[in-house]
């Protein structure tokens, strides 16, 4: 007998329908002997119906309030799952995030879990109970509601898992698993049956939206083994989240092709070359909570050099302000900006033993006349910068040159 925590996401649980399937796979699941734990989001849309409500009231709605009332959401799905559960004569127990006890700490919207008591968890499922818990929140020291950010529920399902020692955290979404790319950009996109926790992070990061970042994260950290699935459609077996970079005979060189419209780029130009500068530009923008992703200065000409990096689009003007201020201060000649840029990086383990990635990732991206405006490295991604309108072509190529469109 194992213990299995499924989490279940919006598009899982947004209909009668889709609940009750739901329940009717966690039946399935407590016929064959596992002890399960169920975690569910909100019905979809319900959450972007709570928030946009809020906002009628107050444009910048009070945090607090805003936790007290976004939360609601999963409560409704917590009662309606266990409701259909009990009609298919298992017993069934729901509770909040608080009614667990799933500490956090205070940041209301963002918070972070501190601990989570699992007595009561274990009791219920001792005695013969599904246990269906609300997502994407918790309670603070103090007994206030607060919620994880959005995608929350994921990070949950995970803390969950983690906490009661899960043989598995499945997490159950509207895709059967993570893909080599985005299907709708690229057809020929395939389900990878593994992933290594690093890939999945660099892919979650560069904008791959399958799981919430801090969800798997948490996974890493403590060591749950991670499965995304499909509710939908044929019972598959998804991909699973590796801690190994598991056989390399079977394992391609690149797991996947990553991409994100969601940042901008500043440029200094004309920056004096001394020592100090880099400190002097970005300082002021870690100053105002931005964060920076890419960094590339030149190599400095006759004392001057230019820099250039890359924020979210959403703090692109703010941004810009501060760079402006700071390059009148210390005496820079320009301060340029765009915000049609598009970052797309190809992700895999593989690379840490194999040459020659960036030379194909960018002779493939020179045969089609793709200027590569900015480049960057980890061990185990290469991503670059290019012109917005040519983001899905880049992918497209990128994809192919790595064959990625055939079974490793
Ligand atoms: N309902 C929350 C959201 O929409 C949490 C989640 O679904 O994971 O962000
Ligand atoms: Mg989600």
């Amino acid at each position: 007998m194992s213990l299995i925590v499924q989490k279940y996401g919006g598009t899982s649980v947004g209909s009668v329908e889709r609940l009750r399937a739901v329940a009717e796979r966690v039946a399935r699941y407590k016929a064959k002997g596992h002890q399960m734990v169920v975690v569910v989001s909100a019905m979809s849309g319900e959450t972007n119906r709570l928030i946009a409500l809020a906002k009628q009231i107050q444009e910048n709605p009070d945090p607090r309030e805003l936790d007290v009332m976004v939360s609601t959401g999963e409560q409704v799905t917590i009662a309606l799952l266990s409701m259909a559960l009990k009609d298919l004569g298992l017993k069934a127990k729901s509770y909040t995030g608080a009614q667990v006890r799933i500490l956090t700490d205070n940041a209301y919207t963002k918070a972070r879990i501190l601990s989570i008591d699992e007595q009561k968890m274990r009791a219920d499922l001792d005695a013969g109970n599904v246990v269906v818990v609300a997502g994407f929140q918790g309670v603070d020291e103090e007994g206030n509601i607060t919620t994880l950010g959005r995608g929350g529920s994921d990070t949950t399902g995970v803390a969950l898992a983690a906490a009661l020692h899960a043989d598995e955290c499945q997490i159950y979404t509207d895709v059967d698993g993570v893909y080599t790319t985005d299907p709708r950009i690229v057809p020929e996109a395939r389900r990878l049956a593994t992933i290594t926790f690093e890939e999945m992070l660099e892919m979650a990061s560069l904008g791959s939206k399958v799981l919430q970042i801090r969800s798997v994260e948490f996974a890493g950290k403590y060591k749950v083994k991670l499965r995304v699935l499909s509710s939908f459609g044929a019972e598959g077996d998804g991909t699973l989240i590796t801690f190994e970079e598991n056989d390399k005979m079977e394992q391609a060189i690149i797991s996947g092709i990553a991409f994100n419209r969601d940042e901008a780029k500043i440029t200094v130009l004309g920056v004096p070359d001394r020592p100090g500068v880099a400190f002097q530009i970005l300082g002021p923008v870690a100053d105002a909570n931005i964060d920076v992703d890419m960094i590339v200065q030149n190599v400095g000409h006759e004392n001057t050099t230019d820099f250039t990096f890359t924020v979210h689009r959403n703090e692109y003007a703010k941004a810009l302000d501060i760079c402006r201020k700071t390059a009148a201060q210390i005496g820079a000649r320009e301060v340029t900006a765009d915000d049609k840029i598009a970052k797309v990086s190809v992700v895999g383990v593989g690379m840490r033993s194999h040459v020659g990635i960036a030379k194909t990732m960018f002779e493939a991206l020179s045969r089609e006349g793709i200027n590569l405006q900015m480049i960057s490295t980890s061990e185990i991604k290469i991503s670059v910068v290019v012109e917005d309108k040519y983001m899905e072509l880049a992918v497209r190529v990128l994809h192919h040159a790595f064959h990625l469109e055939k079974a490793a």
